[in-house]
């Protein structure tokens, strides 16, 4: 897996590894509409309302599996995010103490 950069804030953009994900994301800034259901508007989390919000989470966490593993540049350590927390409220780097260790290369 490959090892992935401190993400702060939402930032889909970044999360978005998927054609799929980056087109739609790129159509819907483009167009200022809501990234699930198309409805017109300018929506700063991209989507129109809770209920298109919680479909956004629900697709993403179907497309990048429920969590990331993501590394501490100033540990080095490797901690395992649920995909969830990132996409609500983004993740710190003081804030990757509270999830657990991955070890690589061990029998993890
Ligand atoms: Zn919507």
């Amino acid at each position: 897996m490959p090892e992935e950069v401190i993400v702060s804030g939402i930032d889909p953009k970044k999360l978005a590894k998927s054609i799929r994900w980056n087109e739609c994301i790129n159509a819907a800034l483009r167009e200022k509409c809501c990234v699930i259901c198309g409805s017109e508007g300018v929506y700063s989390l991209l989507t129109c309302s809770e209920k298109c919000h919680d479909q956004m989470k629900k697709e993403f966490i179907e497309d990048f599996g429920p969590f990331k593993d993501i590394t501490d540049a100033e540990t080095g350590k490797t901690h395992r995010v649920p995909t969830e927390v990132i996409f609500e409220q983004g993740i710190r780097p003081q804030d990757l103490k509270k999830y657990p260790v991955v070890e690589k290369g061990s029998n993890a």
